[in-house]
């Protein structure tokens, strides 16, 4: 019976026009296609993009150097060293993430205890050579003080489910 069934379907190309049936039934409905660059994708508030070191307002860097981040990462991709400074704060002297390591799963952003080290919403970067995959306390501290304002909006949006 079933050969008999697929001999009908195929004598009578049922298939083809099945198949062109959704596309003359899509052909006139609102297109999702986004024409990027141009035109961007929303993006949510827990997007997991580049990372960032912030500071706080008076301009200090909010980091203490606990290193919870680097000891909760599970791709081994945060370097840090630390010295206490003369008024005995603790302060790191040097915090690498390398990018090339990283699989953005926002662990290091969950762990600090201080909301210093934070993913942004910055997914539009690319690098010509290994070293610009490392990203240097300066750099991170960088992209920190450019997008504060969103950073800190994000988080608060964030604060209910966290
Ligand atoms: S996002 Fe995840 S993998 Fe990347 S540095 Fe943070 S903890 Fe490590
Ligand atoms: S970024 Fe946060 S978790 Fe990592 S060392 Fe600094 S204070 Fe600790």
């Amino acid at each position: 019976m079933k050969v008999l069934t697929d001999y009908i379907k195929s004598l009578f190309l049922l298939e083809l026009f099945k198949g062109l049936n959704l596309t003359g039934r899509y052909l006139f409905k609102k297109k999702f296609t986004v024409q990027y660059p141009e035109e961007k994708a929303p993006v949510s508030p827990r997007f997991r993009g580049l990372h960032a070191q912030r500071r706080y307002p008076n301009g200090e860097e909010r980091c203490i150097a606990c290193k919870l981040c680097e000891a909760t990462c599970p791709a081994l991709a945060i370097t840090i060293e630390a010295e206490p400074r003369e008024d005995g704060s603790r302060r790191t002297t040097r915090y690498d993430i390398d990018l090339f390591k990283c699989i953005y799963c926002g662990y290091c952003q969950e762990s600090c205890p201080v909301d210093a080290i934070v993913e942004t919403r910055v997914y539009e970067y690319s690098f010509e050579n290994r070293e610009d995959a490392i990203m240097t306390k300066e750099k991170l501290l960088a992209i920190g003080d450019k997008y504060e304002a969103q950073i800190a909006a994000d988080i608060e949006a964030q604060a209910k489910y966290r």
